[in-house]
């Protein structure tokens, strides 16, 4: 790999544990690959991976497979994601120890890789809104967040200004900010092209337009985590230092064994804790990140009197594709969503400031002969056990996700999962001599299979 920048070289002298020499050498060095276990989809993928130290679900990988052909990827068993952002795991683990009945916001959240970890450490009475402000990318974190199958995840996709309009409201926010992306040049060597001083500037700028936008929104006690995967310290500890001065908060720090290789930094005027990861030191890319305890008094939000709007008659219908246990059965457009009850007051309080792009789990419609099942509700955790199931092999799971013929044993006609590995990856219909795929569209794999298998 090219050199890295001399302007990025010398704004990182005198930030604690730089080595220009030592950052520079690893850059040479290939990137590290890593994914992590979704817990409520426990299959043997990667049984003998050495785990990533800071994060129980996390496995580092000695090579690179192709995800896009193996169906476990597909079914939400696991999500690529770079080992050192998994620190967001110790850092939400230690600072909160009890999880339920939060309200958690993943503001800059496409394509999901905080957002599922931050899912498979809530319980199932807190709930996570996963934003995303682009619109492509938030289709994206949608396709991502309906793999990994949870219903306390919402998905919206607004302007961080819009959640001003939910003051006190969440517990605990974690602001990914978009940034110069340093950090990840291992990865992708365009970014090394790409990368100007000019643009870290205007990343810092966004990046405090972003925090300010969303400030209000969270609780007096609430905790802002804040992450990039930039080296510059305009983009990291500078940022604390503003912060520090223009909001009332407090720095929050999180044991760190000395053998991880992670370096504490403190921000120059307010001396705020920071994290940073640096690929000379720890197994994994580039990345900072610290959290923060917001210190000002602010109005909390008041939960707003509602309705319940669940509709048990339907509920009776599509009862068959849910675990037994108490959902609320919403319409939402032509189809019917779920949520866990305790959540419907949380709509109309949302949906006074954003867009509620996807909430809780589609379970799909009723037509005039039979329920018309969603896609979301085959990868969802709350699925029923007791639906009729075909399991398939790789070649045959691959084909299905292709959306090519497959060679299955006649079934019994009607609504079947089909699973590979015990894990489902959508819906057949059988109709007695032949299948229908109910794969949607835009989730068909698009790699000639047998030209990468070759
Ligand atoms: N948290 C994600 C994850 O772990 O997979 C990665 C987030 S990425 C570093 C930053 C995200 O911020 C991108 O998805 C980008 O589209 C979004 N973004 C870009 N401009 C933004 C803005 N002005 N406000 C909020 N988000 C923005």
């Amino acid at each position: 790999m090219s050199q890295l920048p001399q302007e990025l070289l010398r704004d990182l002298q005198g930030i604690r544990g730089f080595d220009g020499d030592a950052l520079q050498a690893a850059h040479q060095l290939p990137a590290v690959t890593s994914a992590r276990l979704n817990p409520y989809k426990p299959s043997g993928v990667f049984a003998t991976a050495e785990p990533v130290p800071w994060c129980a679900t996390g496995r580092y990988l000695v090579e690179r497979p192709s995800f896009t052909l193996d169906p476990l990827f597909h079914a939400g068993a696991y999500y690529v994601q770079e080992a050192s952002s998994m620190f967001l795991h110790h850092m939400v683990h230690t600072l909160l120890p009890e999880r339920d009945n939060l309200r958690v916001l993943d503001l800059c959240a496409a394509p999901g890789g905080k957002s599922t970890l931050l899912a498979s450490l809530l319980g199932k009475s807190s709930l996570l809104i996963s934003n995303e402000v682009i619109r492509p990318r938030a289709s994206i974190l949608e396709e991502n967040m309906t793999r990994w199958g949870y219903t306390n995840t919402w998905v919206t996709s607004n302007d961080p200004r819009d959640f001003s309009g939910l003051p006190g409201y969440f517990d605990l926010m974690v602001v990914d900010a978009p940034c110069s992306g340093s950090g990840l040049f291992r990865k992708d060597e365009r970014a090394l092209g790409e990368w100007s001083e000019a643009n870290v500037l205007l990343c810092a700028q966004r990046q405090q337009r972003i925090l300010a936008d969303a400030w209000p929104a969270l609780k007096e006690g609430g905790i802002l985590i804040y992450a990039t995967c930039s080296y510059s310290p305009q983009e990291d500890e500078e940022i604390l230092d503003w912060l520090s001065e223009d909001f009332s908060a407090e720095p929050l720090s999180v044991p760190l064994p000395e053998e991880w290789g992670i370096v504490a930094t403190y921000s120059g005027k307010a001396g705020f804790t920071g994290y940073r990861f640096s690929p000379d030191k720890v197994k994994g890319e580039g990345f900072f990140i610290a959290a923060l305890r917001k210190t000002s008094e602010t109005d909390a939000l008041r939960p707003a009197k509602f309705r319940s709007a669940h509709d048990k008659k339907i509920y009776a219908q599509a009862s068959h594709l849910l675990q037994a246990r108490d959902f609320a059965c919403l319409k939402m457009g032509d189809e019917y969503n779920m949520i866990y009850p305790e959540h419907e007051a949380d709509i109309a309080i949302l949906q006074k400031a954003v867009y509620l792009r996807r909430i809780g789990t589609p379970l799909g419609q009723p037509t005039a002969k039979e329920w018309l099942p969603a896609h979301d509700i085959a990868l969802s955790i709350e699925r029923s056990e007791n639906i009729p199931s075909i399991s398939l092999d790789k070649d045959q799971a691959l084909r299905f996700l292709k959306k090519e013929e497959v060679a299955m044993p006649m079934v019994e006609k009607g609504w079947h999962l089909v699973c590979y590995d015990g894990h489902s990856l959508g819906w057949v219909k059988s109709l007695g001599n032949r299948f229908n795929n109910y794969l949607p569209k835009h989730w068909r794999i698009r790699m000639d299979i047998r030209e990468l298998e070759g």
